[in-house]
């Protein structure tokens, strides 16, 4: 049986988000929403104050033209001229995205690796055409994801023959800092924006709390509203990744969609799911560390993910795991603002 689950709000059951607002007279309090898909999930933003209108639809044309620019299935994107072997020119933000995520790969020791491409490829994520692949097949992209990097040429960066790059790992986590540029640009002051599993929280709720974002239960994907716990943040980013947004089955057995670079077939480390979240800095890429973060620990492992956070990155992130064997961990930093439910069953372990 083949089966695909789209990523849908995943983290953003935002509690109480509709059904509270003033009457349209008070801007800071009067909600301007939409809801589309890009990207290949659905997005959701709800945005307030006087701009928010007009920010509410440069804020989806941006996320549109993202997705063409970082996209691996529009024809004419970068990217896909890349991954043709065409010598690209990179414009300055590609450059420094594509940088973004070799240092990620550099500093994750490889869990995080955008030449992921022609393994999630031949393993049907890309096309939805799922299969389990000869593991023959298997080995030899392991080797060349391996050896993926982009090289510079007199034309422009360009890829070996067979090399692939896809930035689904990290795309929308650098939407997300793009659009907390924008709310901040056009003085947005309350703003909830869920981007499949990658959720701003901009400044506080109407009535002046932060905001309440869910963090899905990884053992029931298809209750929406069934959560491990429930975050409280403000001017913050939380990114999820999980097996459970996107799988198949195939001879009773679930293969998911991020993939284990180093053997090639889907992570299987006893993590359910991980969230990574940070406090939004003007200036900084919280969000895309967040989403690359998130794809690398759940690769990782609960023990290689926190020996990695209490080494690098237990400064700026803190993490919520969702493990096999029915624990949530959260790191130290959220102690105040992760609520578990109660009625999950899942026992709360709190690390630093
Ligand atoms: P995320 O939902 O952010 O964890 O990203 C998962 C997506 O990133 C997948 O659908 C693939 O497109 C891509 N991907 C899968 N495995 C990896 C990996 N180990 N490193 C980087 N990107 C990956
Ligand atoms: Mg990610």
């Amino acid at each position: 049986m083949r089966r695909l689950r789209s990523i849908t709000l995943v983290l953003a059951l935002v509690l109480g988000l509709t059904g509270c607002s003033a009457p349209p007279a008070d801007p800071d309090t009067a909600e301007e929403h939409v809801q589309f898909l890009a990207m290949d999930t659905v997005m959701t933003l709800s945005l307030y104050g006087e701009n928010r209108a007009e920010a509410l639809s440069a804020a989806e044309d941006l996320i549109r033209s993202l997705e063409a620019k970082l996209s691996r299935t529009e024809e004419d994107s970068a990217v896909s001229r890349l991954n043709r072997g065409e010598a690209v020119e990179l414009d300055e933000e590609l450059d420094s995205l594509l940088s973004l995520a070799a240092f990620f790969r550099l500093a994750t020791e490889g869990a995080f690796n955008i030449g992921v491409a022609p393994l999630a490829s031949t393993w049907g994520f890309t096309t939805d055409h799922y299969q389990v692949p000869d593991p023959s097949e298997i080995s030899r992209l392991v080797k060349v994801v391996e050896e993926t990097w982009l090289r510079d040429s007199p034309e422009g960066h360009v890829l070996e023959p067979g090399q692939a790059i896809d930035l689904g790992g990290i795309a929308k986590g650098y939407a997300a800092d793009k659009l907390a540029e924008l709310f901040r640009e056009r003085e947005i002051p309350r703003a909830m924006a869920s981007l499949g599993g990658n959720v701003l929280a901009w400044g506080n709720r109407p009535d002046g709390t932060p905001w309440r974002v869910g963090v899905q239960d990884p053992a029931r994907p298809d209750d929406q509203s069934a959560f491990a716990g429930i975050l409280s943040l403000k001017n913050a980013f939380a990114v999820t990744s999980g097996g459970y947004q996107r799988y198949f089955e195939e001879g009773g057995r679930v293969y998911h969609h991020i993939l284990d670079p180093a053997t090639g077939y889907p992570a299987d480390s006893g993590l359910t799911s991980v969230t990574v979240v940070a406090d939004y800095f003007p200036g900084e890429s919280f969000g895309t560390l967040c989403d690359a973060l998130s794809t690398a620990f759940f690769v990782m492992g609960e023990e290689d993910a926190l020996d990695a956070w209490r080494e690098d990155w237990s400064r700026d992130v803190d993490l919520v795991l969702v493990t096999e064997d029915g624990r949530v961990v959260i790191t130290q930093g959220l102690a105040e603002s992760f609520t578990l439910d109660e009625g999950s069953g899942y026992t709360l372990e709190i690390v630093s």
